[in-house]
């Protein structure tokens, strides 16, 4: 009985296929990238196989698929409120928010496998919980193509960058238009990484590098976390990728029309994944493979980048935690904040680049001089990098500000991202500084579904405001502290008003009749010799406009009780 009871089990054995574990880019041998739902079935089957892993779909996408995270974790517990406890630190890897680059989607897959499948690479990721958006913009991985990618070295087919709605996910995380993005903000709120990674692939000029990386800009990131990332974490990376034979160089961004001209950092601002990250104190970085080198070649680069990441962070772990308590502290101490930033082009270094020569020859098509790069001709030489950011425009931060209920697209995204509202008991008159919008500037074409606004000026007003029951006060005592204040001060480069998303105020909604106002003029001038002084003034100092009786009646309207009060004047209060 025994004996046939050990004969039926080795049958099974013996006739139970071996999984296979081989993804689709390595069946293709390095030419095909994986399809949302290869990618998603790959995970599915890792989740069933491992308890370390597990695949957690979360809210939905514009394309009406849920945005899955993948959960790795040694301990075997997915929870994140219960992990934030532990002492562990929490990367997360985001992949395919283009999906014309999908270096990050393979390379992950094979990741999470090598990591439970070989005891080795398990050690990196003691101290680390790993979290993995397999693929973000569903909707552009599910409109494969061959050819939007025009001048990209594979694979054979690819998504598209345009999501679901046409828009472009990296510009989205503060005005969150996509469904793609609430779910994100969901994801990172919920598990609050420590670092962030997001897997990407360069256009533009050829050099030898096969990786490029973008920091989070130091000068915009918290002090503490800037010390660690540039003495530390960096170092490190920049140091076991070139032992790993992909030497790294800044994302190339020219300062004149090729690479040796020198190069200028990124500025990340908000609407940008890592910008965003930023906000609330979690480093960021962004690959960007070179799009001329062949695909498996790409996959190695972002493969070992992200193998690199998990054991530094790993081994630096306590270090890093340290940097990041110390940030959240900072931020909920600090007065000031910066709004806008500029490159500040009289801080430079070198930089060790690997290039091709650029040259110029007479181009088949316009007949003209064109340039190329001529590999024949390769390059080691140091060239400028400019990498240091000055802040232009900073405000002091309220004790609260009062968000009216009316605004409740504005209310949603601070409830997303965790922002701690308190709604008022009764309607009520406040003691609050006002602004008004003196000037602002506008986009003359969309730009990722909005007229984005740009270059405002503010007045300031101290004014007892009307408010009414259920608005929302929002004190500047909390972790969201810096999202607050970039996004709700107008004047910031990617505030909720430059979105457009208070546009209404600046439309004004009465008038007057010329002949009715003409007696009411002349009236409110006899009544308030001010205004006549004001006027006259004006008049002498706008000789040209002065000529025009229409404008003369204008100027005084506006100076006068008839004037709407709410004409670009800002709705959200600032309590000092
Ligand atoms: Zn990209």
């Amino acid at each position: 009985m025994t004996l046939l009871f050990l004969q039926v089990l080795l049958s099974i054995i013996a006739s139970t296929p071996q999984t296979d574990w081989l993804t689709p880019y390595e069946k293709s041998k390095g030419h095909e990238t994986a399809t949302y739902q290869e990618c998603i079935a790959y995970y599915q089957k890792l989740d069933e196989a491992y308890d370390e892993v597990k695949l957690v779909p979360y809210g939905l996408t514009d394309a009406g698929k849920p945005l899955h995270l993948v959960v790795v974790n040694l301990d075997k517990d997915f929870d994140p409120v219960a992990i934030r406890q532990k002492n562990k630190r929490i990367l997360l890897v985001q992949n395919g928010i283009h999906p014309g680059e999908p270096e990050g989607i393979d390379a992950s897959m094979m990741l999470v496998r090598d990591f439970m499948q070989k005891k080795t690479q398990r050690a990196a990721l003691q101290n680390i919980v790993l979290l993995i958006i397999p693929v973000y913009n569903v909707g552009g991985a599910l409109n494969r193509n061959t050819a939007t990618r025009t001048n990209q070295n594979g694979p054979a087919s690819y998504g598209f960058r345009g999501n679901a709605r046409n828009l472009d996910l990296n510009r989205d995380y503060i005005k969150a238009d996509s469904r793609n993005a609430r779910t994100f903000t969901q994801i990172f709120q919920e598990w609050q990484p420590d670092i962030f990674l997001d897997n990407h692939t360069s256009n533009g000029a050829d050099y030898q590098h096969v990786m490029t990386l973008i920091a989070t800009q130091k000068d915009k990131l918290n002090s503490y976390l800037s010390r660690y990332l540039t003495q530390n974490l960096l170092p490190s990376l920049q140091a076991a990728m070139t032992k790993q034979k992909f030497p790294m160089a800044p994302y190339v961004d020219s300062k004149g029309k090729t690479p040796d001209t020198g190069l200028i950092g990124f500025l990340d601002s908000p609407r940008y994944s890592s910008g965003y990250t930023t906000l609330f104190n979690t480093i960021g970085f962004i690959t960007e493979t070179h799009m001329l080198k062949p695909f498996d070649q790409r996959v190695k680069a972002t493969y070992a980048f992200m193998e690199i990441l998990l054991k530094t962070i790993n081994q630096e772990a306590s270090l890093l935690a340290s940097a990041r308590a110390q940030a959240k502290q900072d931020v909920l101490d600090q007065k000031n904040f910066f709004l806008n930033w500029v490159l500040d082009t009289t801080q430079v270094s070198q930089i060790p680049f690997r290039g091709y020569t650029a040259k110029y020859k007479a181009s088949e098509v316009s007949g003209q001089s064109r340039l190329y790069y001529d590999r024949k001709a390769p390059y080691v030489k140091n060239i400028p990098y400019y990498n240091t950011f000055k802040p232009t425009t900073s405000v002091t931060k309220p004790r609260a500000y009062v968000v009216p209920q009316a605004w409740g697209e504005v209310i949603t995204r601070l409830q997303l991202n965790n922002v701690q509202l308190q709604s008022l008991p009764h309607d009520t008159m406040l003691a609050a500084e006002i602004y008004y919008i003196t000037d602002y500037k506008t986009g003359q074409r969309p730009y990722e579904g909005h007229y984005l606004h740009n270059s405002v000026t503010v007045r300031r007003e101290k004014q007892e405001v009307r408010f009414f029951k259920g608005d929302y006060l929002v004190y500047l005592n909390q972790p969201a502290n810096r999202y607050l204040v970039e996004t709700l001060e107008p004047q910031g480069l990617d505030s909720f008003f430059n979105w457009g998303f208070f546009d209404s105020i600046l439309q004004q909604k009465e008038y007057f009749s010329d002949y009715v106002f003409e007696d009411l003029a002349a009236a409110l001038l006899q009544k308030y010799p001010q205004l006549r002084q004001e006027f006259e003034a004006w008049k002498k100092n706008n000789p040209e406009q002065a000529q025009s009786a229409q404008a003369q009646l204008d100027f005084i309207y506006r100076h006068s009780p008839h004037y709407e009060p709410s004409h670009l004047r800002y709705p959200i209060a600032r309590i000092l």
